[in-house]
């Protein structure tokens, strides 16, 4: 049984508890993250093309040096399924399906699905949603615990566990996913591509929804209608202009991409 990966990213909890600080410290947050990636390492199959991922890898290391805020062990992996998804772990885990690859037509488009999530570990999206979850399940008396100067590893290793077993999964608040979207776009810029990438990933989001539900249901279920998010970026993206569209590195890859054997579904249907 394939145990989704949005089980870790994104926490369903309708906390009414709006907490001002984030609780959780950077370190612990790591540490979560670092729990979360092993279990998400044993439940899905990573694309081992070593090309792939360096190339992959390259695009998210040029991202998150023009990322702001802690300077987060970042990684990227790839797993090797058709349906369009990308999510974040706490503290610096990407991940992004095969099926990202293959449907971005342009380098400038994958690199906005990377900014995003690279938004939300910057912003430390995760820490926010992880306290209201613990808040919202009672298990505030873990917080205290992580708190603590003792054990601070197997606390942190215990709340991962409970974020992953609880089966609560982490969802970025609305708020969260729009500026996940504009801090994104700003790195992107940043990092010397054309912001706009990102507004036509998510037309190709729009398109797919209306020919194959199925394949974005899981991404979709996590974040705002795409043509709300690209109506919004627009505005906000008026007066940019220029950056790197393509390249041919990309064009390579997802040639390479497109010609292995075809990518199982998630969940295994
Ligand atoms: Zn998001």
């Amino acid at each position: 049984m394939y145990r989704m990966p949005v089980a870790v990213t994104v926490l369903a909890v309708s906390a009414t508890t709006v907490l001002a600080v984030k609780l959780i410290s950077v370190k612990d947050e790591i540490e979560i993250g670092r729990q979360a990636q092993q279990q998400v390492k044993a439940d899905v199959p990573e694309l081992r093309e070593a090309s792939v991922r360096s190339y992959v890898t390259g695009i998210g290391r040029a991202l998150t040096t023009r990322a702001a805020g802690p300077k987060y062990p970042y990684s990227f992996s790839v797993a090797n399924y058709q349906e369009i998804n990308a999510f974040a772990l706490p503290g610096g885990p990407v991940w992004i399906n095969r099926g990202v690859i293959e449907s971005a037509a342009t380098e400038a488009q994958l690199a906005g699905v990377l900014a995003h999530e690279i938004a939300h570990i910057a912003q430390r999206h995760a820490a926010d949603q992880i306290t209201k979850s613990l808040v919202a399940n009672g298990l505030i008396g873990l917080l205290g615990a992580v708190l603590g100067n003792d054990g601070r590893g197997s606390r942190a290793a215990q709340i991962g566990a409970q974020v992953l077993a609880g089966g609560y999964m982490l969802k970025f608040s609305r708020d969260d996913e729009r500026e996940a979207d504009t801090v994104g776009a700003r790195i992107m810029r940043r990092a010397g591509w054309d912001p706009r990438g990102m507004i036509e990933f998510m037309e190709v989001l729009r398109r797919q929804q209306g020919r194959d539900p199925g394949s974005v249901s899981v991404f979709l279920s996590t974040h705002p209608a795409p043509a709300e998010r690209a109506a919004r970026l627009r505005t906000e993206l008026k007066s940019m202009s220029g950056g790197r569209r393509d390249t041919p590195q990309f064009q390579t890859v997802r040639a390479r991409v497109k010609r292995l054997p075809p990518a199982p579904r998630m969940g295994g249907r």
